[in-house]
């Protein structure tokens, strides 16, 4: 067997507990407080092995950067490990949700998305010093605080550690029970639609009145044709609001429209379409606001090299892995847009992120941590 790969059998039942501990300590986006506790929890994890540095995160947590003490003598460029420490899960999701270990899994708030990733990472550089393998680039741990709200805060920090990396490694769960590599994300954008009309009384002055209601259904149904699958457009009109009583003509209405595309061009259309929209009833008012929040994560000729790679040292772990694209994003879309070589997908293997369901099959902690390793050296 692989030496990696059997130490880190070896090393199953720290990695449960680590992933035990990294679950129990919730750490909602929007509490930075508690957000803190668990950069505070993964620091002291790798503080004998790594320099430790924190970055504020405006009113989210702090943002963590680790620098790797990793054996090897000359270090030639860097490479960037990329993940974050906050989840979906608000306080107290433990009580009727708590950590548990069956049915060959470990389920709990987070394990999938994504503190087994992290655990993984952790585990992957000790293996590296227990087993004196040398990686031969400086090795970079960033986890961002803000990561499942839009990275507003952490964009920079991780746009400046990808600049200067040859290669960004995403700890972000594998897609399916399989745990394929993601190789493409959709980029991921908003627009809110606000459509003013003029109020009236439905009854006695029916006519006077310009709904602000019937004009926003109208651009709804127009926004959602932009629709293309073929071209992996979609546009969701996912919330909508408006007016104040049935016997009143809506003098306001919203709506709130996630889209996203496969290619960075489309969303330049998109956007003009958005901005371009012009009210049916020439009485009412638009006004769009929003755009692009992720650009898309778009399979380049680095990036296929690095799976071809990664896939190839897997199969020295006995595990052939696929990729696979998704239409959720990650920070690993802001690395991959700036031409940064990005291999997503490298953390835990599960199902069920931001659901009930959420868990990680505990027979492919040990080889997705090796895959780790193995790429921290071979890169
Ligand atoms: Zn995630």
């Amino acid at each position: 067997m692989d030496p990696i790969l059997s130490y880190l059998r070896g090393r199953a039942a720290a990695i449960v507990e680590t992933i035990r501990q990294f679950a129990e300590c919730e750490s909602p986006s929007d509490d930075p407080a508690a957000v803190g506790r668990f950069v505070e929890l993964v620091s002291d994890r790798a503080a004998p092995f790594a320099r430790v540095k924190t970055y504020p995160g405006g009113r989210f947590g702090k943002h963590v950067v680790c620098e790797m003490r990793l054996p090897g003598r000359r270090k030639i460029g860097q490479i960037l490990a990329l993940g974050h420490s906050d989840t979906v899960w608000p306080m107290g999701t433990l009580r009727g949700m708590p950590f548990r270990q069956e049915k060959g899994r470990l389920w709990g708030p987070g394990v999938l998305d994504m503190k087994a990733g992290i655990a993984f990472f952790l585990f992957a550089a000790e293996a590296l010093r227990e087993l004196e393998m040398p990686a031969r680039s400086k090795v970079l741990l960033q986890l961002n605080s803000d990561e499942e709200v839009g990275s507003l805060s952490s964009r920079p920090l991780t746009e400046k550690n990808a600049a200067r990396s040859k290669a960004v490694l995403v700890l972000e769960p594998g897609t399916g029970l399989e745990g394929k590599l993601k190789t493409a994300r959709k980029g991921v954008g908003d627009f809110t639609i606000r459509v003013s009309g003029k109020a009236s009384h439905a009854g006695v002055d029916f006519q006077a009145g310009a709904s602000a209601v019937v004009e926003l259904a109208r651009q709804i149904g127009r926004v959602a044709g932009f629709t293309n699958p073929a071209r992996g457009i979609t546009v969701n009109p996912g919330v909508i609001a408006g007016g104040t009583r049935s016997n009143v003509v809506a003098a306001e209405a919203h709506a709130v429209v996630d889209i996203r595309v496969l290619r960075l061009k489309d969303a330049a259309g998109l956007e003009k379409k958005f901005r371009g929209l012009k009210p049916f009833d020439r009485r009412c008012r638009i006004e769009v606001t929003g755009g692009l929040n992720r650009p898309p994560m778009e399979r380049s000729a680095g990036i296929a090299r690095l799976c071809r790679m990664a896939q190839k040292l897997a199969r020295e772990l006995g595990v052939e892995l696929e990729e696979s694209q998704t239409g959720g994003g990650s920070d690993g879309n802001f690395t991959a847009a700036l031409g940064v070589p990005t291999l997503d997908g490298l953390g835990g293997v599960g199902e069920g992120g931001h659901a009930a369901h959420e868990s990680i099959l505990i027979d492919r902690m040990a080889d997705r941590t090796a895959l780790i390793a193995k790429l921290l050296a071979a890169l």
